[in-house]
């Protein structure tokens, strides 16, 4: 669905949204006109504090019921939701209007950001069979080895100390073809070792159902394959930093990739889906994350989101595009932003000569990597090359891998200091990068060995940059309100439930609560309600909880949690709400001699200001049991 939406974005064409940047501590608004993609009618709100207050979640109500935005999604850890304007003509004056609002943190547009655009050469795409014959020989398709820069790779691999424990590296893409034997035979798969897989169950209860291997954000399933080449080259090259692939047979990886798709078929995805991907690789324990892709206006939900992987110790690292600017004076997205557990990263050719395609920046730009002509796996078993920045960062991500590898409790900010400390100045990158240096992983593997691991790093506080201006609605009139017609229409796409799975979640029960509200009356209830003090357990995502019911009645019951029935993360009252909206209930009789066992939807009692189950698919015998146990009960007012 995610899909055919950006197809047609793109088939409309560009949505330019001319932006100001404001920036703080300055008197003046700084007229900086950049045009910048962004999908029609998507807004990302951040509210201030917290999202388990009541505040918050009227904030939502409000916004679905009266200002005709629907909720695609939502980070409730952070109070970060994701809304879609039923006009997107409206969008500039609503983000205006939520801006104003002081409860409101940020309110920005969700743009949209693509691989970061590469040369490929589709010639010499063969067979990895062939690729191994002919490795090292000088043939018709020459050295196959993926680079020929004099990075230390094969000395690097010798300082390596043997049995370590292997790191995982998030390759956040286009997906990455994991049946590919380099990633088959040296058991390069990441596989969660929460998740039984087939069965159907969100087993480690991370909001994804049967998450083997990573994720697909685009289509929202556990299949984060490569329907592009971008993803599966990319993962070639961190593979390939750390051992040689094109050995037979091959030896055990190091590291273990996890695959999250984000970006399409065509290279293009949102900032949302960005972050989701983000979180993913961190709270499923990817401490190297590589980005090879940007785009987009400065996105205060990325930096919240890079910014959360900086505070788990995570390193991201990025490609600092490929259009031959100065990020200094123009920046570059993700790989701009000042977040200290980001590298950026310039490429440079096999001769160490600076990549005439490269972004650069002596102030944000870190290291250069080699991004030219490098060899690495294609789809289907095949091995091809390609050039850009999206292949020089992969490098960086590899030796971090190796850096880590060798010293796990490093922090991120360490990692990135290793790796800075280890390259080698050389003459192209002198007024092109910070460290005017090409990345050289023996120095910053041996050095990692040496290293002595920081509980701490520096701190980092992410700052809401002041909004931009946003004139789309205005300006683009008749083409926003076309594309409006055409997506919002009956036939149009919807990535509503099944594009954010878990996090709808959150708001499920105000939306249910909206919904039962509407139907029935603000006032007017189906079932009288008794009140009653029982216990209940909960089952939710394979995680009992406790609490106890205050009342009843034949559609449902009111419920206060005491806490969970173990200490995970059930131990926030609210986790379970997040967890599922559907629930499996057993309650006990107010003698605790019988209990009934029951399935409900949780649902908002508004007027009550609490959580309530409704009661689905409720057999006789349930409802028998209730009308028994309320026979004795006071009504409740
Ligand atoms: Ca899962």
């Amino acid at each position: 669905m995610a899909l055919l939406e950006l197809k047609r974005l793109a088939l409309v064409g560009v949505l330019l949204l001319l932006s100001v940047a404001i920036l703080p501590q300055k008197s003046h608004a700084q007229a900086a006109p950049a045009a910048h993609e962004f999908v029609p009618g998507e807004i990302i709100v951040k509210l201030k504090g917290s999202s388990k207050t009541l505040k918050a979640q009227a904030f939502i109500g409000k916004a679905v019921s009266e200002q005709a935005m629907s909720l695609k999604g939502s980070w409730s850890g952070l109070n970060m939701h994701h809304f879609k304007l039923a006009d997107p003509a409206q969008m500039a004056a609503k983000i205006a209007e939520l801006q104003a609002d002081p409860d409101v943190e940020y309110a920005e547009p969700n743009y949209v950001v693509r691989l970061s655009p590469m040369s490929t050469s589709s010639e010499n795409v063969i067979s990895l069979a062939e690729a191994r014959s002919t490795e090292g020989a000088s043939s018709t398709y020459g050295p196959l080895a993926q680079t020929n820069a004099p990075i230390q790779l094969a000395n690097a691999w010798d300082a390596e100390t043997p049995g370590k424990a292997p790191v995982v590296v998030a390759i956040i893409d286009t997906g990455v073809d994991l049946s590919h034997e380099i990633f088959r035979d040296s058991g390069a798969v990441w596989v969660n070792p929460g998740e039984t897989a087939g069965n159907g169950i969100d087993d480690d209860g991370n909001g994804y159902v049967d998450d083997i291997n990573g994720w697909n954000f685009v289509a929202n399933s556990n299949l984060p394959g490569d329907d592009d080449n971008h993803g599966t080259h990319v993962a070639g090259i961190v593979l390939g930093s750390t051992q040689d692939i094109l050995a037979y047979p091959m030896s055990a990886s190091k590291i273990k990739i996890m695959s999250l798709k984000f970006l399409d078929s065509n290279g293009i995805g949102t900032t949302s889906d960005a972050v989701r991907a983000i979180y993913y690789a961190v709270n499923n324990g990817a401490r190297i994350l590589n980005n090879s892709w940007g785009g987009g206006g400065y996105s205060n939900s990325l930096v919240d989101a890079i910014a959360f992987a900086y505070s788990r110790r995570a390193i991201f690292i990025a490609a600092a595009g490929n259009s031959s600017v100065n990020n200094d004076v123009s920046p570059t997205y993700p790989a701009s932003y000042s977040v200290p557990g980001i590298l950026s990263i310039a490429a440079t050719t096999d001769a160490d000569g600076f990549a005439s395609y490269s972004n650069y920046g002596v102030s944000t730009v870190h290291l250069g990597s080699p991004g030219s002509s490098i060899w690495s796996s294609l789809p289907n078993d095949t091995y091809g090359r390609s050039s850009g920045t999206s292949m020089a960062t992969p490098f960086v991500a590899g030796i971090a891998a190796m850096v880590l590898r060798e010293n796990p409790d490093l922090s991120a900010y360490q990692i990135k200091e290793l790796i800075l400390s280890g390259a080698e100045p050389i003459s192209s990158l002198q007024t092109k990068t910070i460290s005017r240096s090409r990345l050289n992983a023996y120095n910053s593997v041996a050095a990692a060995k040496a290293a002595v691991a920081s509980a701490s790093q520096p701190g980092y506080v992410a700052s809401a940059r002041a909004p931009a201006s946003e004139e789309a609605g205005a300006a683009g009139c008749g083409l926003v309100k076309a594309l409006a017609d055409d997506i919002s229409g009956p036939s149009g796409p919807h990535r509503n439930v099944a594009f954010f799975g878990l996090l709808l979640l959150f708001a499920a029960p105000i939306l249910i609560a909206l919904a039962l509200r509407k139907k029935s009356g603000a006032s007017r209830r189906r079932f009288p309600r008794y009140q009653i003090s029982s216990q209940v357990r909960m089952s939710v995502g394979g995680r009992e909880l406790t609490g106890e019911v205050s009342s009843i009645s034949m559609g449902g019951v009111q419920v206060a949690m005491g806490g969970p029935a173990d200490a995970g993360a059930g131990s926030n009252p609210d986790a379970w709400l997040e967890n599922g909206g559907v629930v499996s209930m057993t309650i006990k009789s107010p003698d605790g001699r019988e209990e009934i066992r029951v399935a409900g939807k949780v649902v908002w009692a508004e007027e009550k200001k609490r959580y309530g189950v409704a009661f689905e698919g409720a057999d006789s015998s349930v409802l028998n049991s209730i009308g028994r146990w309320t026979a004795s009960l006071l009504k409740a007012s």
